[in-house]
């Protein structure tokens, strides 16, 4: 008989079933350091998920903005994990975690001085990566203590936070996006500016 798996509940929380144009997913809210926190699963657990810590940005995923890769990213992890099993942590911090405010302050330069966000970034004092994606992990925690992981992401300091909690990467996934000239140029970026390992 095969009996599926279930994802542990976080105490006093009530997940629910989300219906999404990649297929059904379980959520759940918990507060990590005194912001909410989204757990987005896989309706059944796997051994070995799928893990994605994912930012929120409201151009990216609401206004479609064609110069970043968040909403793109974020439906083909979705994707990903309705199809293979895994997590997406999701953290409301624009801009890197620097907020909206000042997320719109470094576009405003971007756009003025022609220059990248890291560059951007720098001019306002900010360094090129702000988060350390602890809370990411935190709340990964709160439903996998540990174990095997498949990282979906190139980004040095996520696998950095999961490597110092205990988790093991056995795999780098590809999450498959869709290219635009501008998406090609961010993603240049991010690799020569913060060190992402190349696809
Ligand atoms: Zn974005």
């Amino acid at each position: 008989m095969v009996t599926s798996m279930q994802w542990p509940v976080i105490p006093g929380q009530t997940p629910i079933h989300l219906p999404t144009d990649e297929g059904p997913v379980l959520v759940q809210v918990a507060e990590i350091a005194g912001s909410p926190m989204l757990l987005i699963c896989s309706q059944q657990a796997v051994k070995i998920p799928i893990v994605r810590f994912h930012s929120a940005c409201v151009f990216g995923e609401s206004l479609r903005a064609v110069d970043c890769d968040c909403g793109v990213q974020l439906v083909a992890a979705l994707h990903a994990i309705v199809r293979e099993g895994g997590i997406i942590t999701y953290a409301w911090e624009e801009g890197r975690g620097l907020g909206i405010e000042a997320k719109l302050r470094a576009i405003a330069l971007q756009q003025e001085a022609g220059i990248d966000t890291a560059q951007a970034f720098a001019r306002l004092g900010h360094p090129p990566e702000p988060r350390n994606f602890e809370n990411h992990v935190a709340v990964l925690r709160l439903i996998l203590p540990g174990g095997p992981v498949r990282l979906a992401s190139s980004n040095p300091k996520k696998v950095k936070a999961l490597k110092s909690a205990g988790f093991e990467i056995v795999e780098r996934v590809t999450l498959q996006v869709p290219d635009t000239p501008e998406r090609i140029a961010y993603l240049a970026e991010k690799e020569s500016a913060l060190g992402h390992l190349r696809q």
